[in-house]
């Protein structure tokens, strides 16, 4: 059961009900591994995570008879949210496995986990052709899967979306997966092999493609995908679940999350972080630390980042601030500010989902020409494409001017429609203005930086502009005039421009 909460853009903060608890969503898995494990799981929870994902092929392979007697919740000495991945990832890395299907669901149903995954074949960064290979044998699995879950309806079953780069594949793959009511959750399949070398733009192409033919009532569930910058970017895009074992593997290789990125800890003098283990340590008192401990303490450091963007996303959603969080991050990478500048192209995608009005009036921050993505202003523009201005009887002129920036600046409402001119306000963010909306939310609720905007998106808005004007009805019988903006000069610039071309 998944309730959905507050939501922003495509993101949102939900309630997945599972047989031992309750999560509350966008949520991460650490990956633990029962052989090997630096850091208890007591301490995981203790961060912050009240769940965990393990591999039940490993559980099948070593401790089969016991965790068959005792459960999988007594075997980890954990009662929160136990997910158990299926042998997946053990077929990327090595290729096969020797367990089917239908064996392992069952394994995972009768150790009582509270998600479970059937065994789907992971497509990773491969040629079309194996690409195919991977979303037609799991397909065939998951038909297979739907009469054998019945047996376990406890646990949430996941249903795998694969494809990888190959976007048509994974639309096909989730117009497929979207039906099928015995699942519980979506999962999209291997982004590993993208994240690793920062091609977050696939990752979320990967997402959007998906999510394009999923039911929206469901939570998605992003394989594999541990670099905390990168969560709020696929939650924007409608992600719920995230796991990855990169916060213990990074730790184990002497890595650290940094808010720009992994960084090697030989590198780092000053580890910036509000962590309690980086106040108690500073990066050089790490360095020093025995072996052991210190993978404890980089793995504990690397937990810590992931709530923290956890949380920042989550806050940026109730707050719907959730665009201007993906504006100023993308200014960590290179590559977020590739996959921000994508996500900007998608505004027709998370727009749709995107509340029209959030609980409490809140500014908005505009900084350039793609601070156009806020879905607040695009519940705007659309409001006013289809918006017929109000003239009075005696109106013999159009003028255009700026728009102002303060509410007393707006005409008093008993001088509209009255006089022989009508004032169309423009504005760089807001495009126009019509005079009876001066002061209604967001017209006078934009903070924006005192600086002209380039020539180019200048042209891009004057034309918008201009389209609104022809559109008005009875245009021809007016004269349009237009008063200069001493912020955005080459705004009206470019106004004046076409005004005389006409
Ligand atoms: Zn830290």
């Amino acid at each position: 059961m998944f309730e959905i909460k507050d939501a922003d853009l495509a993101g949102r903060i939900g309630k997945l009900y599972t047989k031992t608890s309750v999560i509350e969503t966008p949520a991460f898995f650490p990956v633990v591994d029962v052989e090997r494990q630096e850091i208890p799981l007591k301490e995981i929870r203790e961060l912050g995570f009240n769940q965990v994902i393990t591999n039940a092929y490993i559980l099948y392979k070593r401790y089969k008879e016991k965790v068959l007697e005792q459960g999988v919740h007594s075997l980890l000495g954990f009662n929160g949210v136990i997910m158990t991945d299926s042998g997946a990832y053990q077929i990327l890395q090595y290729g096969s496995v020797d367990i089917t299907n239908k064996e392992i669901i069952e394994f995972e149903g009768k150790i009582g986990v509270d998600i479970g995954v059937i065994l789907d074949i992971p497509t990773g960064d491969v040629d079309r052709l194996a690409a195919e290979r991977s979303v037609s044998v799991t397909l065939r699995r998951v038909e297979e899967a739907r009469r054998i879950i019945i047996d376990y309806p406890e646990t949430l079953w996941v249903l795998p979306v694969q494809g990888g780069k190959y976007l048509d594949l994974v639309e096909y793959s989730a117009e497929k997966a979207s039906g099928l009511e015995e699942f519980s959750i979506y999962g999209i399949g291997s982004p590993t092999v993208f994240l690793e070398k920062y091609d977050y733009r696939t990752v979320l192409e990967i997402v959007v493609s998906a999510k394009k033919h999923l039911k929206p009532g469901k939570p998605v569930h992003l394989f594999g995908a541990g670099h905390p910058l990168i969560i709020p970017y696929a939650v924007a895009l409608g992600v719920d679940l995230f796991d990855s074992a990169s916060y213990i593997l990074y730790a184990r290789d002497d890595r650290v999350f940094t808010d720009f990125g992994v960084e090697r800890l030989d590198r780092i003098t000053y580890l910036p972080c509000r962590c309690g283990d980086c106040s108690d340590y500073n990066a050089e008192k790490i360095k020093n630390l025995p072996k052991k401990e210190k993978i404890r303490i980089l793995a504990r450091h690397n937990l810590c980042m992931i709530k923290y963007y956890l949380d920042l996303t989550k806050q940026a959603i109730k707050e719907g601030r959730l665009w201007e969080l993906l504006e100023s991050l993308s200014r960590h990478h290179v590559r977020l500010y590739e996959a921000f500048r994508a996500i900007y192209e998608m505004k027709d995608y998370y727009s749709k989902y995107s509340p029209r009005v959030k609980g409490v009036v809140r500014g908005i921050r505009a900084y350039d020409y793609y601070s156009m993505g806020n879905p607040r202003l695009l519940s705007y523009h659309e409001k006013i494409q289809n918006y017929t201005p109000r003239l009075g009887r005696d109106v013999k002129r159009i003028i255009l001017a700026p728009l102002p920036l303060d509410p007393d600046h707006c005409p008093e409402p008993e001088d509209l429609e009255k006089g022989e001119e009508y004032v169309l306000y423009y504005d760089p963010f807001l495009i126009v203005v019509p005079q009876e909306l001066c002061g209604v939310y967001p017209t006078i609720h934009v903070h924006r930086p005192d600086i002209d905007i380039d020539r180019g998106h200048a042209e891009t808005i004057a034309k918008k502009i201009l389209m609104f004007l022809n559109n008005m009805p009875g245009i021809d019988r007016y004269s349009v005039m237009i008063l200069q903006s001493s912020n955005y000069r080459s705004l009206s610039e470019e106004l004046e421009r076409f005004l005389r071309q006409l």
